[in-house]
């Protein structure tokens, strides 16, 4: 089959890859200027921050296989840093969970090596779905080109993004849109703070308690992750639902004061930028494994499906979305 995946974040890219060896013709479909979604780093002249996820951990065998292959190609690294919880600028150790892993040398390079050998069209972004006969065509909006252009036709189609953003693709397909309409992804303000000289902070990362911010970590003390003093700070899923619509500096200047208050440090930082993720982690996942409709050959798979695991919004439950999606059409 001639198969489109809109979307290259971990899901797109996954399911691409599986399809792609299962023989079909795939075509991925990025609207942004690179892959990798969500699992991102925006890149500065201070160096890299990772400002969606921050690191992964893999609980089923399934994807601890994987990680174990990702490791091996030397990909990604386990993180063992030192976090805490703080409350009123008090640090106390966290508890021990399982391993923690970063790609290196940021968190948009296994998005990258995931991407080769597949057709990937980025700065593509698919507006809507229209049916050709039994085909599917896509209206695609390329910065390269002042019209929509019409990409097809394709014998399928999968949604790989975030609910809010698959349902209206899906509305070719009313009873999935339904169900992606039932599923939604909480916000998170993000600010990244680089500094010239140290904090001298005894901690990597912290979870913050009575704060606006609910954690903060240092970038630059990943492994092989380039020096600098570089802090990413996700603001609270409530603070961040409140304050949805702020400007960004005025959203700047609360969570700069509630990282000296969570820290304790009043250094002023030479670097400081917020940025909105509309659409973060899933808090109303899907309680299955991925939408598909194998007579119309539509689907969707992404982090916003509990895939077999307790809970969602992961790069894990991205993964074994698109892993059991792949499987499913064969
Ligand atoms: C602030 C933050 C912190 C996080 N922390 C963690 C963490 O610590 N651990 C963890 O495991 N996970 C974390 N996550 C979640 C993790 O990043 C996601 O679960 C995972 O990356 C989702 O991958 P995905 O492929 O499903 O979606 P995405 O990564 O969102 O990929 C979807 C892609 O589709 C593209 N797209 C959307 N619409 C269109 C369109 N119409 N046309 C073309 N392209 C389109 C987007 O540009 C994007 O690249 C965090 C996320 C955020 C934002």
């Amino acid at each position: 089959m001639h198969i489109a995946v809109v979307g290259a974040g971990i899901a797109g890219l996954t399911i691409a890859r599986q399809l792609q060896t299962q023989g079909h013709h795939v075509t991925v479909y990025e609207k942004s200027m690179g892959v990798s979604g969500r699992m991102s780093t925006r890149q500065t002249e201070l160096g890299g921050f990772d400002h969606g996820a921050q690191y992964f951990t893999a609980s089923s065998p399934r994807f601890k296989k994987e990680v174990a292959d990702w490791k091996k190609f030397g990909w990604i690294v386990p993180w063992n840093a030192k976090l805490v919880t703080l409350d009123a600028g008090k640090a106390k150790a966290a508890g021990q969970s399982g391993t923690r892993y970063v790609p290196v040398p940021g968190m948009s390079a296994l998005g990258k090596q995931l991407a080769h050998g597949l057709d990937v069209r980025t700065e593509h972004q698919v507006g809507a779905i229209e049916a050709l006969g039994k085909q599917w065509l896509l209206s695609i909006r390329a910065s390269t080109v002042p019209v929509a252009a019409t990409a097809g036709p394709f014998d399928a189609v999968i949604l790989a993004m975030p609910a809010d953003q698959a349902e209206p693709l899906l509305s070719v397909l009313p009873p999935l849109s339904k169900q992606a309409r039932s599923a939604s992804l909480a916000p998170c303000w993000t600010l990244m703070l680089g500094f010239q000289h140290s904090l001298d902070l005894p901690y990597d990362g912290a979870w913050v308690n009575n704060s606006r911010l609910g954690w903060i970590a240092r970038d630059d003390i990943k492994p092989q992750h380039r020096a600098g003093e570089r802090w990413v700070c996700h603001a609270t899923a409530a603070w961040s639902v409140e304050h949805l619509e702020d400007d960004a500096e005025r959203v700047k200047e609360k969570l700069s004061k509630a990282f000296h208050e969570a820290t304790g440090s009043w250094i002023q930082p030479i670097h400081a930028v917020a940025h909105r993720w509309r659409y973060a982690q899933a808090d109303k996942p899907l309680a299955t494994d991925f939408l598909w409709d194998a007579k119309k050959g539509i689907g969707a798979c992404g982090d916003w499906f509990s895939a077999g695991l307790d809970g969602a919004g992961k790069v894990e439950n991205a993964f074994l979305s698109a892993v059991a999606l792949a499987r499913t059409i064969g």
